[in-house]
């Protein structure tokens, strides 16, 4: 059609979706800051580096509500000692409210330092289904010079795993041999399910033999292993997104809703935890992410 008329209604349609892409993009961003997937420090020096983008576009009080354990009267309360008018957009603070919020969420959100000593003794951890094994898997692959420990497991192979290469699999008396004997660095039951435990012996000999170790553990094991061994580097691996761990968590669709809530429920704790890590890095692709780790190591070489 040629008709002039018609323009602005295509106009105004394309604007209409813009606005509601905008709205979901802000709601995203707000359910990642919830749950921690993004830290709150870093969607504000998006919105100051970019004022028109999605951070930039936030309200200042849909920012501060969205952050963990902040409810309405503490929000209001943060804003007024800061002197923020609460109709601003994250993207329109001034330089001296940006410097004052930056400060509070210092406090509140403290992030992790990078430590000064370094360990060859590294721990990948993360919320279940962030993609950790793929990544172990990765270096495994292609970083012959790091050296990915075998856990043991109480649980059954699956199709492909290789005993020795994958885990040791082992059934509970032998566990319980290796608890006993101290064989085990760390262990856990994941999952309410199997057990795994880290055995000690290969981790001595390589990094006796000056090698970088890397340990693909759960929550509770890299909990376990700082206690052991406190100079060891924790690395949390992040999601992109809320949403796409959601999709990564509960996407095939084999579980029922109450395991799919279950899972939801644990993932939330499980990002919880982010703070107790030395180095956090984002899972956006298995290659790129496998070299943030590979790149740890390597300084932690030095
Ligand atoms: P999967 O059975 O899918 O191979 O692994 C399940 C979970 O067990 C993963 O989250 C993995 O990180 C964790 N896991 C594997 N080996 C160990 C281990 O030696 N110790 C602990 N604590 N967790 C482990």
């Amino acid at each position: 059609m040629t008709d002039a008329r018609v323009v602005p209604e295509v106009d105004r349609a394309a604007a209409a979706r813009r606005a509601v892409e905008r709205r979901r993009a802000r709601a995203a961003l707000k359910r990642d800051l919830t749950t921690r997937v993004i830290a709150p420090q870093t969607v504000l020096a998006r919105a100051t580096d970019d004022p028109d983008s999605v951070a930039g576009s936030m309200r200042v009080t849909d920012f501060l509500l969205a952050l963990p354990a902040i409810g309405a009267g503490k929000r209001d309360r943060v804003l007024d000692d800061l002197r923020i008018s609460p109709v601003k957009r994250l993207g329109g603070l001034g330089v001296r409210q940006r410097a004052a919020l930056r400060e509070w969420l210092d406090g509140r959100f403290p992030q992790a330092e990078p430590r000064g000593a370094r360990s060859r003794l590294l721990v990948l951890a993360g919320p279940t289904a962030v993609g950790k094994g793929t990544v172990a898997a990765h270096i495994r692959e292609n970083h012959p010079e790091i050296h990915l420990s075998v856990s043991a497991t109480t649980r059954a192979p699956r199709p492909g795993e290789v005993d020795g290469v994958h885990y040791y699999f082992v059934d509970d008396a032998e566990f319980d041999r290796l608890i006993d004997e101290g064989e085990l660095l760390e262990y856990a039951v994941v999952h309410n399910r199997s057990r795994y435990g880290t055995p000690r012996a290969p981790i001595d000999a390589a990094l006796a033999e000056g090698k970088t170790v890397l340990l693909e553990i759960d929550l509770q094991g890299a909990r376990q292993v700082r206690e052991a061994e406190p100079s060891a580097t924790l690395i949390f691996l992040l999601p992109p997104s809320w949403d796409e761990l959601v999709h990564r968590l509960i996407g095939r669709g084999t579980e029922d809703a109450e395991e799919r809530a279950r899972r939801l429920r644990t993932a939330k704790v499980e990002l919880a935890a982010q703070n107790e890590f030395d180095h956090l890095i984002v899972n956006e692709d298995v290659a790129a992410a496998a070299d943030e780790v590979v790149e740890l190591s390597s300084s932690s070489a030095r």
